[in-house]
């Protein structure tokens, strides 16, 4: 264990590489929605994309109600009454008193039960003093109180799921109140991955020297679980150019997007640019960003294509950026802007001019201050520091060096990057 050497992995900085914002232009423009839709139970419906509007065909609430258990009454009656009138019946949810209100009269009303036309206003059960069947009111009551409109939460016509949305659990609640069971989501867009390298050999084996086990596809089965996705592992492949262009084509023949981790930077051994080339299109393949760096974009056929680096880090965080603001495209879902915080580092955090990095940090909230630290060692190569952290320390391009106690922004994790 050597944990306090420095990082393996020197700043170099390529300034032919495309930066972040210009990459994701250039994704984004070659990305052709999908189209095709399927209907779904509600109840399999978490997660997926809704493929038009959805709108609401009653009010909720369709009747009014009672927002508490009490009585209900006509204010004008209860004055005429000076505040006493007679407790003449009881609506319960589920079972409605259903005549009106007469003049001395006043019901008893539970939470949800329907309250009778004349009732304009309900009092709580706590304000009231019963004595033999009559009931005396407060003085203080206002028209309406405590008494549920008719459309106030939903109205008829109203847009209750927008095309593009991806389904979550209010959704769920939202749809059975309007008595939906089926709805139309597109199609999950086909993702097949592989890895590439000699080097890798499967979890199942023993480990020899010189070789390790194939993560990333791991890695990216784990992230692509998330999104509403197909997924197809299509194993690992080693680096030679024919069979890496063979393996490319079948992929594309069968998928919406096929990714790939390593062989895509300099090496002598890296083969996926010009695999690429033979059955397709390299868009670009180098970006200025750490994590990351080699990052191959391009185009099998329809098939959009993605060669990640194969360090695990610059893997997970190419994936992030890159990946899945396309996969949102494809299902049409709505541009997201990452949602950032501030933070004061606790340490001095250095990066080399021309490109955007982004270290992985541990983000902590204390007395209103948030403050962060670098998880350790930033290599790409080092997953544990991405295990530790729970944010990335996002540096712009143009910064140099940062002070102990600077302001920084960071983009906390589980929320949208
Ligand atoms: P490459 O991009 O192929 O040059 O690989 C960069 C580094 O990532 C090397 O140290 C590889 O051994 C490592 N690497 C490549 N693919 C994988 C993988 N599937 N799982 C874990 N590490 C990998
Ligand atoms: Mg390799």
């Amino acid at each position: 264990m050597h944990k306090n050497i420095k990082n393996s992995c020197v700043n170099d900085f390529d300034p032919s590489a495309l930066d972040e914002i210009t990459a994701i232009k250039q994704i984004l423009k070659s990305i052709t929605a999908i189209k095709k839709i399927e209907t779904i139970n509600i109840m399999d419906s978490l997660g997926r994309i809704a493929s038009k509007n959805i709108k609401s065909s009653i009010n909720i609430p369709s009747f009014r109600n009672s927002a508490m258990d009490g009585y209900a009454l006509n204010i004008e009656n209860l004055k005429k009454n000076k505040y006493n009138l007679k407790e003449q019946g009881i609506s319960l949810a589920g079972q409605a008193y259903d005549k009106k209100l007469k003049n001395k009269e006043t019901i008893r009303v539970m939470t949800g039960a329907v309250i009778p036309d004349n009732a304009d206003a309900v009092i709580m059960k706590e304000m009231i003093d019963e004595k033999d069947g009559m009931i005396s009111f407060p003085d203080f009551i206002q028209k309406n109180q405590n008494i549920r409109d008719i459309g106030e939460d939903i109205t008829t016509g109203d847009i209750v799921i927008r095309q593009g949305r991806q389904i979550n659990y209010v959704d769920l609640g939202i749809l059975s109140s309007l008595g939906i069971r089926k709805i139309n989501v597109f199609k999950k867009p086909i993702v097949s991955f592989f890895s590439t390298g000699d080097e890798l050999i499967a979890i199942n084996k023993k480990l020899k020297k010189g070789l390790i086990y194939d993560s990333n596809r791991y890695l990216l089965f784990g992230l692509l679980s998330e999104l509403p996705v197909q997924i197809k592992d299509m194993g690992v492949v080693k680096d030679n150019e024919e069979v890496l262009a063979k393996k490319l084509k079948e992929c594309a023949k069968v998928s919406d997007i096929v990714i790939t981790t390593g062989g895509v930077s300099v090496g002598d051994a890296d083969y996926i640019k010009s695999a690429l080339r033979k059955v397709g299109k390299v868009n670009f393949w180098k970006i200025a960003i750490k994590p990351g760096r080699p990052l191959a974009h391009g185009k099998i056929k329809n098939a959009l294509f993605f060669g990640l680096p194969g360090n695990p880090v610059s893997a997970a965080v190419t994936f992030q950026i890159f990946i899945i603001p396309a996969i949102r495209k494809i299902l049409q879902m709505p541009h997201s802007s990452k949602l950032t915080m501030k933070a004061q580092v606790k340490s001095a955090l250095s990066k080399k001019k021309g490109r955007i990095e982004y270290k992985r940090g541990l983000l902590e909230q204390k007395d209103g201050i948030n403050t962060v630290n670098t998880t350790g060692l930033q290599g790409s190569n080092i997953l544990s520091s991405l295990s530790k952290a729970n944010c990335y320390i996002r540096l712009s391009s143009e910064t140099e060096k940062i002070k102990k106690g600077d302001i920084v922004e960071v983009i906390p994790f589980d929320i949208n990057l």
